[in-house]
């Protein structure tokens, strides 16, 4: 473990010093007055970041978690679930759903391509008894954004429950749940809102609620059930919010995070992110590196780089940490060993990080390409 190095993966980030501070209080208690006054406020500008009116639930857990609660508390066991798989997160999406014995169908694309409307169709025709439909938003392991505005509109329309992968976008672009037809919402503290790991806020809208309440059995047990979480958030929501004890630090630092996030306006935290990402990009083309994805659908939170020509791609990470003490993200799947990721959230988001980086990798060049 190297205490001085800067993250540039996309995940874990560094979050800066105010956020840091706060994970060094005295550990409070996860109930009473003065924890339900800043709980609310934190639910509620989270609420805000989803475009949501509908509930936030702030589980305790990693992302995954949160996804898994939100397939097995609204399914049952044989339901059909549709789930677009153009990514690592994608697949992941669907391993959840078939150890949760739900028939799950896939939508793949070429290359690295987004998942389109058309895509949707399609897999409607080949399906037409899919109930529910699960998409990653920011495709992590590529860089890429799926259009959620479009495929969750569309999916709506067939009437479909709608799940969607925030985990990497929530507060890093636009989001509007509620107008985009989004029932199920899953976000975490650590990547775009700068707060340390430990918090995956799901937003749950009313059609979402209804499927909870309907009548099947659903998989879901206890702890990673949705309605085990509105339980006692409405019945001991006065002084006892969540099912369980909470990471109180995690959840306070996660509130400074978010009140520097409505401080700064959501525009401008946004805006931070593509800043970053075009800054890293200009850098990376004048050293003459190609990106894997075009630019009308890549993401301003991660960019996948091609190593150049004749590049050892694993030396170039190795040398960039050891040398520079600035972490960043090898390439999944078939980009192992040909390109990297730069992940361009928390302190990589400030341009004296972005700064170092390009420096180094144009000392890298220099030294041995
Ligand atoms: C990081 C990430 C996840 C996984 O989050 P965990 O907290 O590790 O479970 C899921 N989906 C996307 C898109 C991610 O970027």
């Amino acid at each position: 473990m190297r205490d001085s190095e800067t993250l540039l993966i996309p995940g874990p980030v560094s979050v800066g010093a105010e956020v840091l501070a706060a994970l060094s209080r005295p550990v409070s208690a996860h109930y009473g007055d003065d924890w339900v006054v800043m709980y609310r406020r934190l639910t509620s500008s989270l609420a805000r970041i989803f475009g949501t009116e509908g509930d936030v639930l702030p589980l305790f857990g990693p992302g995954t978690a949160a996804l898994e609660a939100c397939l097995a508390s609204t399914l049952a066991q044989g339901d059909e679930v549709l789930v677009a798989t153009n990514g690592l997160f994608g697949r992941r999406i669907a391993e959840v759903a078939r150890r949760l014995n739900l028939a799950v169908h896939t939508i793949t694309t070429e290359g690295y391509d987004p998942v389109r409307p058309q895509h949707l169709a399609q897999a409607m025709r080949d399906h037409p008894g899919v109930r529910a439909f699960a998409v990653v938003h920011h495709e992590t392991s590529l860089g890429l954004l799926n259009p959620v505005q479009e495929l969750c509109t569309m999916a709506r329309r067939y009437g479909l429950l709608t799940i969607v992968d925030a985990v990497a976008s929530l507060g890093g672009v636009p989001l509007e749940m509620d107008a985009w037809g989004i029932d199920l919402c899953v976000g975490v503290a650590n990547k775009c809102l700068g707060a340390p790991v430990g918090v995956a806020p799901v937003a749950v809208g009313e059609r979402a609620w209804a499927a909870v309440d309907d009548s099947r059995q659903k998989q879901a047990g206890w702890y990673l059930n949705l309605a085990t979480w509105r339980r006692f958030d409405r019945e001991w929501g006065a002084w006892h919010p969540s099912p369980t004890t909470m990471p109180t630090n995690s959840v306070v630092a996660l509130a400074v995070a978010v009140e520097g996030v409505m401080a700064r306006g959501l525009d401008a935290h946004h805006a931070r992110f593509a800043q970053a990402a075009a800054r890293v990009r200009d850098g990376l083309r004048e050293l003459d590196f190609e990106m894997v994805i075009p630019e009308e659908h890549a993401s301003p939170m991660t960019t996948a780089v091609w190593g150049r020509k004749g590049m050892d791609v694993p030396d170039y990470l190795e040398w960039m940490r050891s040398e520079r003490h600035l972490r960043l993200g090898s390439a999944l799947g078939d980009l192992a060993g040909r390109a990297f990721r730069v992940g361009h959230m928390g302190r990589a988001a400030d341009p004296d990080v972005q700064d170092a980086y390009l420096r180094g990798t144009a000392d890298y060049v220099a030294l041995k390409l």
